[in-house]
């Protein structure tokens, strides 16, 4: 799904496309979410992780709770992943009229990582309380799990 042609996808040692992306973009601000015909855009948050073997890996998540434990969890996989990072992102999907199908595009945020701050495990414990083993996603709860 590579778009070579794209400035921005080699702005930036994490940029670039990926199966699930033909673009990964850093960006100084982003989209409010939106969902048109053809346009859809969702805020949420974004893990990106990377290992000997592993060139970089985007996941994208509509709460950062699962975002963080993912990226904590992976990071735990010692001799796979060596460095991860957790930002707000956007995930994009526009029908591309040129190109006759949707473009993918992971939009993100150019700032800190929210990962392994102070009150990380609070997040967690919010995690842990938003599994249910009927659903398959995250139950924002009883406690605030939020969402930009
Ligand atoms: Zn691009």
């Amino acid at each position: 799904m590579s778009v070579p042609t794209c400035p921005e996808c080699s702005g930036w040692a994490y940029s670039g496309s990926q199966e699930n992306y033909d673009h990964i973009h850093e960006v100084k601000t982003l989209s409010p979410a939106k969902r048109t015909d053809g346009h859809i855009v969702r805020r949420g948050y974004a893990v990106g992780m990377s290992g000997p073997a592993i060139d970089q890996l985007w996941v994208f998540f509509d709460y950062i709770e699962p975002a963080l434990v993912f990226g904590r969890a992976g990071r735990m996989s010692i001799a796979e992943i060596s460095g991860y990072g957790v930002y707000e992102a956007a995930q994009e999907l526009r029908f591309d009229r040129r190109l006759r199908r949707d473009v993918h595009t992971l939009h993100v945020l150019d700032g800190d990582s929210l990962d392994r701050h102070t009150d990380e495990a609070v997040a967690f414990t919010r995690w842990v309380a938003g599994c249910d083993p009927k659903h398959s996603h995250f139950q924002p709860g009883h406690q605030g799990g939020h969402r930009s």
